[in-house]
């Protein structure tokens, strides 16, 4: 249904129009796992009025501390990771290797900014360039925006939740989460944890539901961090506009890689194979699309094909054992299901998969679709799910033409000999472009990840994902002062050219002028 503020939510995912309860789905079998209590407009405020009154004592208590409340955080998921994973598991239709992978990307990222924290955001020491200023004392302290309202997407519940939350609280800032109202319980049980196991300071909180939570979020917090469509970002962006609040936008994407003639083909084959389906390629760093150099165009295909075709789908447990689970949003599957028919009709080609899976819950194959080309939706549009289209192009400049050929910016990947394939990267319009991987710069948290273009504003990661949730307090620091100093009243003649003498003696770059006589 739609709900007032326009967002689509999954038939009995209601949050409009008064709505109190809504449910929470197992994509895999299209059972209903549970009905949530909406927050509406004023639970909101009453969340945020909370934390808010919690932040100053949390600021207050310093890095090292807050690291050591966030570490205990870490130490719990570390110990209740299987717990989540199942949670996860059952409302996002995940295998059980990605379901169980977003603990450990948490609890490096606890560390990373627990370590790191001091040197992206720490006061500094700032020595003025002007000896007209020297006898300042400057200093630059970051201090946190209070309240971060966070809104995440449903593809990874933590990774885009916490992976957020976690930095922004190591600035000394209270965050509450607004999780999407399609995947909301793992997030649930960790908050929980935070209040009851942990114990932590009231500075973590979540609050439930679509489109009308979120935007009570946006008129309540200092600072939004928004994951998800351009669709929804737009309208996050208008409306924080009323309040002049900042919004960091993490959006969708439509990367391509790139296959040099040079390429390890097998490699090559067995990434795309990864990069294209991995999670149902509901990733927004999936391989969306592929330009393969024409040498080695049949040798790829059919190792990619293979390699799909041996994918096993289904749902598993901690014994493991399948690599595709479920679709997590039927929406999504529509959409998927629609490119893939439109690219059919124009000619494409499905080399595996291709036709839903008939049978409970929602599920659609791995698809290869080859003999695409630009004008198709499936090569244009964000799919966001197990779809790739590849095209054979002539050369290593046709390749970079179409891949930069997009609205969207956020990653890329080049496959060949090291050099050519990082000369081509170079040339790449995308926040992270991979050289001989793909999806990994994800994971290298030491650098910025975010999207160029329509894929977002603002990144995460890197001192980036910490320096966003802060902002400057310089400090300007008079020691020695004069009871009248130069540049106070009275403007008089003699006052004046004093200082334009002193002030053309430190800017001047020659002597003639710096002793105030007239140029050769
Ligand atoms: P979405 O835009 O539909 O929803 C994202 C979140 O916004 C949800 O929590 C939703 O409830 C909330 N929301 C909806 N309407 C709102 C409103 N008017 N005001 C405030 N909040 C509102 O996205 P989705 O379908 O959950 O996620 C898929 C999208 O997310 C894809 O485009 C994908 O590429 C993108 N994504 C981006 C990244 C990244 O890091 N760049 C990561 C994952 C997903």
């Amino acid at each position: 249904m739609a709900t007032e503020t326009g967002t689509e939510v999954a038939g009995g995912k209601a949050n409009g129009g008064g709505a109190d309860t809504f449910a929470v789905d197992n994509p895999a079998d299209g059972s209903t796992i549970t009905q949530l209590p909406v927050d509406d407009a004023n639970r909101v405020r009453e969340v945020v009025a909370r934390v808010r009154a919690a932040q100053p004592q949390w600021e207050r208590i310093g890095n090292k501390e807050r690291h050591r409340w966030l570490g205990h955080l870490r130490d719990w998921l570390l110990d209740n990771q299987d717990r989540i994973a199942e949670t996860m598991q059952r409302e996002t239709g995940k295998v059980w290797a990605e379901a169980s992978a977003e603990v450990p990307y948490v609890a490096d990222l606890t560390n990373f900014y627990g370590k790191k924290a001091r040197k992206f955001i720490g006061e500094q020491r700032v020595a003025a360039h002007s000896p007209l200023m020297k006898t300042k004392k400057l200093r630059v302290r970051y201090r946190p925006y209070p309240v971060v309202g966070v809104i995440s997407p449903w593809n990874f519940p933590l990774i885009l939740s916490l992976g957020d939350a976690i930095p922004a609280l190591q600035a000394g800032a209270a965050v509450v989460i607004k999780p999407s109202e399609v995947t909301p319980l793992a997030l649930g049980e960790v908050i929980e944890a935070w209040k009851r196991e942990v114990g932590g300071p009231d500075v973590l909180d979540v609050v439930n539901g679509a489109g009308e939570t979120g935007t009570a979020l946006v008129d309540e917090a200092d600072f939004i961090q928004f994951t998800g469509s351009d669709r929804t970002a737009k309208k996050v962006l208008g409306r924080a506009a009323e309040t002049l609040t900042p919004v960091s936008a993490e959006l969708g994407g439509k990367d391509p890689m790139v296959v040099l003639r040079s390429a390890d083909v097998e490699k090559a084959a067995n990434a795309a194979a990864w990069g294209s389906f991995a999670n149902s390629g509901q990733v927004c760093i999936s391989v969306e699309r592929i330009y393969v150099e024409e040498p080695i165009y049949d040798e790829f295909m059919d190792r990619l094909t293979k390699e799909v075709r041996e994918l096993n789908q289904g749902i598993d447990g901690s014994d493991y054992g399948k690599e595709v689970g479920a679709m997590t949003f039927p929406p999504q599957t529509e959409i998927v299901e629609s490119h893939i028919a439109e690219a059919r009709e124009r000619g494409a080609r499905a080399l595996t998969g291709g036709e839903r899976i008939e049978r409970e819950g929602d599920w659609y194959p791995p698809t290869v679709l080859a003999d695409v080309d630009h004008s198709m939706r499936v090569m244009r549009e964000e799919s966001f799910g197990p779809v790739v289209g590849v095209m054979k192009v002539g050369d290593a400049e046709e390749a970079i033409r179409l891949a930069n050929d997009t609205r969207y910016g956020l990653s890329a990947s080049v496959f060949g000999r090291t050099r050519e394939a990082e000369r081509v990267a170079r040339r790449l319009e995308a926040g992270t472009v991979n050289v001989n991987d793909v999806l990994v710069g994800f994971l290298a948290s030491d650098v910025p990840m975010g999207g160029w273009k329509d894929s977002g504003i603002g990144f995460r990661h890197g001192d980036y994902g910490i320096k966003k949730f802060v902002r400057p307090e310089s400090l300007v620091i008079t020691r020695l002062g004069r009871k009248r100093e130069a540049l106070y009243f009275p403007y008089t003649a003699e006052r004046r050219r004093l200082l334009r003498k002193a002030v053309n003696f430190v800017n001047a770059r020659d002597w003639r002028r710096r002793l105030g006589r007239k140029p050769r």
